[in-house]
């Protein structure tokens, strides 16, 4: 074994309160306090590493060395650190043990948001479809370790007798076969009733994401129900409910029609709902993603500008008693789109590679009925960029947590260099700061229950 060892590429150190040090590495998602003491002899290590004079050390150095290796800040000279994260990105790449699918069971919806490009969508899943998807997890479920499914649409929930059919087979066949069975949901939160809740719990539904535009007065205006009637109050009533049997993320689409104001505005209604730490309130940066949204691309912030505001948004949740649930979470891989076996499917059995491309039929790399063509142009247009060919990748310090980014930005938009980048890139030191604060505060309060 190695007695040297190299300097991690993706370690960040920013100061924190009382001279302490906040410690983290973005491989392995370690974050340490480091005392002012501990952080200098953290420096002289590095210093006596770098030079190779790492010998006669003292017990609390060796400790520290200890720890060190233990979160991944230092490893053996002997390990190439960008190797092994490139094999354990290809090897998620070609995952076959693990199925991941969307699945849009509908792609009607309740809503009439003005920026969705599914507006006027119809459209259930026929029974062939389904029969088509569950026999496609059939053939693959004697090698099956895992099955994911997201429900999406449309509004999933106006699809519901589908949810259960589907969510009831796949069950079975994971008992049958040994597989875990997952699930999550992107839900507009209009429909989830008490009862709707209570059965979703049942179908193993871990995690709802809903989408809020702002306080109620905005958010009623951009999302109204088809009807033209209001929803906010009904979605934050139904969340709390829901959060008291799953987790509930509340995702804030943001463009340059927000300023702190109006998100004091939601946060003190979502506090009236006694909501501040039972649900995650986080930013999702609105973009203009397909041509016809290029009527909003004036308002989105571009990604530097959107990693500013981000850290003044969570610094107000913060401020608010919310809970931070942004983590800088190293992946194996970014989204579907870089993996074999993760599709998105439509109500005609249509399978694509991107959330984005949902029922747009020119993005469509074939039909759950046939055989898998991964040949498609469709299929290689997402997935072969690899950030292991990119130079700017390959030496970036955040790589474990970005790989790349969003595979569409480059492919469907044609962004390039920083406009690539994960808004991490740009604020990952103060966001840890308040993530780190974030902690403390919520320690702080299960002791006090305690
Ligand atoms: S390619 Fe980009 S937009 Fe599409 S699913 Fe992946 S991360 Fe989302
Ligand atoms: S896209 Fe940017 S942030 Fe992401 S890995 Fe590449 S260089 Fe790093």
């Amino acid at each position: 074994m190695s007695n040297m060892f190299r300097i991690s590429q993706y370690n960040h150190f920013q100061p924190y309160t009382d001279g302490y040090h906040l410690a983290y590495n973005a491989r392995s998602g370690a974050v340490a306090l480091m005392t002012e003491e501990n952080f200098a002899s953290y420096r002289e290590l590095v210093d006596r590493i770098t030079s190779g004079t790492i010998s006669d050390l003292t017990p609390e150095e060796e400790k520290l060395l200890q720890q060190l290796e233990y979160g991944r800040f230092i490893y053996p000279d002997d390990y190439d650190e960008l190797e092994a994260l490139k094999f354990q990105h290809h090897l998620s790449r070609f995952e076959q043990s693990q199925i991941g699918f969307t699945l849009a069971p509908t792609m009607a919806c309740n809503m009439a948001c003005g920026y969705c490009f599914e507006e006027n969508k119809r459209g259930r899943m026929p029974a062939k479809v389904i029969e088509g998807f569950i026999d496609f997890v059939e053939k693959r479920a004697p090698g099956l370790l895992r099955v994911d499914i997201n429900w999406y649409g449309g509004e999933p929930l106006l699809a519901m007798g589908i949810i259960e059919d589907i969510t009831e087979t796949l069950l079975d066949l994971g008992q049958q076969h040994n597989f875990l069975y997952t699930a999550s949901m992107i839900s507009n939160g209009y429909l989830l009733s008490r009862e709707t809740v209570d059965r979703l719990a049942e179908l193993k539904i871990s995690m709802i994401q809903v989408t809020l535009d702002g306080p109620a007065r905005l958010h009623n205006a951009k999302r109204p129900l088809k009807n033209g009637g209001d929803s906010f109050d009904r979605i934050v009533e139904n969340i709390s409910y829901a959060s008291t049997k799953m987790a509930i993320g509340v995702r804030v689409n943001i463009d340059k029609s927000f300023n702190k104001n109006i998100i004091e505005e939601m946060l003190e209604e979502l506090k009236r709902a006694d909501l501040q730490d039972r649900v995650g309130v986080y930013f999702g940066q609105l973009e203009a993603s397909a041509t016809v949204c290029a009527n909003i691309s004036e308002s989105c912030y571009n990604a530097n500008e959107f990693s500013a505001i981000e850290v003044e948004y969570y610094r107000l949740l913060l401020d608010h008693g919310f809970r931070i649930e942004r983590l800088p979470s190293p992946t194996s891989a970014y989204c579907i789109a870089q993996q074999i076996n993760g599709f998105l499917l439509d109500p005609d059995g249509d399978l694509y590679r991107c959330f984005n491309h949902a029922g747009d039929k020119s993005k469509t790399m074939g039909n759950i009925r046939d055989s898998i063509n991964y040949r498609h142009q469709n299929f290689m247009r997402l997935f072969r960029f690899d950030p292991f060919d990119d130079e700017s990748c390959r030496n970036c310090s955040i790589l474990p947590i970005c790989l790349g980014g969003c595979p569409a930005r480059r492919a469907d938009r044609g962004m390039t260099g920083d406009e690539m980048c994960e808004s991490w890139k740009h604020n990952l030191r103060p966001m840890l700061e308040i993530i780190a604060r974030s902690k403390q505060l919520q320690a702080a309060m299960t002791a006090k229950e305690q």
